[in-house]
């Protein structure tokens, strides 16, 4: 199976604990981008489970977690059945590790002592060298299909930078080896840079809502008992002016609050802008009674969404990466050995 069509490409990582913010700011834009641009493209969603301890994890929860992902997608409205879609896991298909040891040896230490992540989380003394090499793994990630498309956020721009290098310097050195990804300004521009939705904290609306966050008393996670996220709603922080309006700067914690009833809403399949929510609600001066609706509708939609991910059919699944797994070692496995050819491993 040979990709006909250009490949977009995105990682979807192992996570036991996704939060609405995920679902809404990550998740949902992934399976859009998946159902609206499959006629033109190949769709590669993989899960990253080789990329999933380069800092220590409890590895007795890697393999559920990683299935895990896959539910939620599909529970989330991944069209398992689209052909141009590829579900897959990293660590079956090999070719990603295998490529990843090659690319590493025409890689510079100097240029790798330069990633700005690495300085940021791997500074302390028993940060593992996996850390600082998974850049080149992701590399490989890419350059294995060919993705000219790859959605980075801003603390993986250099990463992308790095595997363009990677990529033409190989190509310099041994032909056209490689299909380069695009450079970050145009990823930006084809997938919209700065629709940037932020769920805030309940707790504190200042700061956005975050996995990572000690108490959880200001996030709503997907696996939230419906009634405990309704109470964390009940108690989210608002402010003294005393009426609903959406102004992001005076009114945070309200406007975080309409901003999610509209997400909901469009969850549920209403057709509502946040304009419209805000103009609903807009002069409400009981805060409480504000709460209580939009305490409601997140409940219900914990409930439908917990629902819907106690139905996922598991068995569609297994058979979407098994099938999807199959294909993808045919197509990196191609890359795998045109390289092996090139660097002298293969006649
Ligand atoms: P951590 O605290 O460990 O950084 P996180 O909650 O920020 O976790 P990530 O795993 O870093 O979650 O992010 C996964 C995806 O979810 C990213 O694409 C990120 O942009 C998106 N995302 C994270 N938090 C939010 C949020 N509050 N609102 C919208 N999107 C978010
Ligand atoms: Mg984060």
């Amino acid at each position: 199976m040979k990709p006909s069509k250009p490949v977009i490409l995105t990682g979807v990582r192992a996570n036991n604990n996704i939060h609405i913010g995920n679902y809404f700011g990550a998740i949902l834009p992934i399976i859009n981008m998946a159902k609206r641009r499959s006629d033109e493209y190949d769709i590669n969603l993989f899960i990253p489970d080789l990329h999933s301890f380069t800092t220590p994890i409890d590895h007795s929860k890697l393999y559920d977690s990683t299935l895990n992902n896959a539910r939620v997608y599909t529970a989330a409205g991944l069209p398992l059945d689209n052909p141009s879609v590829h579900l897959y896991r990293q660590s079956y298909v090999p070719a990603h590790s295998e490529l990843a040891w090659i690319l590493d040896c025409f890689t510079g230490f100097g240029e790798m002592s330069r990633m700005t992540q690495f300085k940021d989380k791997g500074s302390k003394g028993d940060a593992s060298v996996g850390l600082f090499n998974y850049p080149v793994l992701m590399a490989a990630d890419i350059l294995l299909y060919g993705a000219t498309y790859v959605p980075v956020g801003d603390d993986q721009t250099q990463h992308l930078e790095l595997t363009r290098d990677i990529a033409e310097r190989m190509n310099r050195k041994f032909g056209d080896l490689f299909i380069v990804p695009k450079p970050v300004i145009q990823q930006h521009q084809f997938f919209g840079k700065g629709q940037g939705l932020r769920i805030k904290d309940l707790v504190n609306p200042a700061k956005k809502m975050s996995k990572s966050d000690e108490s959880g008393k200001g996030v709503i996670f997907l696996s939230d008992d419906p009634k405990s996220a309704h109470k964390k709603i009940m108690g989210a922080t608002t402010d003294s002016i005393g009426k609903v309006q959406y102004d992001k700067e005076n009114q945070p914690g309200i406007s975080n609050l309409l901003e999610i009833l509209t997400l909901v809403r469009q969850d549920a399949g209403r057709e509502v802008t946040l304009e419209q929510t805000a103009n609903e609600y807009f002069g409400m001066d009981r805060y409480g009674d504000f709460k209580r609706i939009v305490a409601d509708e997140v409940a219900e939609f914990l409930e439908n969404f917990q629902n819907r991910l106690a139905a996922v059919d598991e068995q569609a699944i297994e058979e979407k990466l098994a099938s999807s797994e199959k294909d993808m070692n045919v197509v990196a496995n191609e890359t795998l050995y045109r390289v092996q050819k090139a660097v002298g491993l293969r006649k």
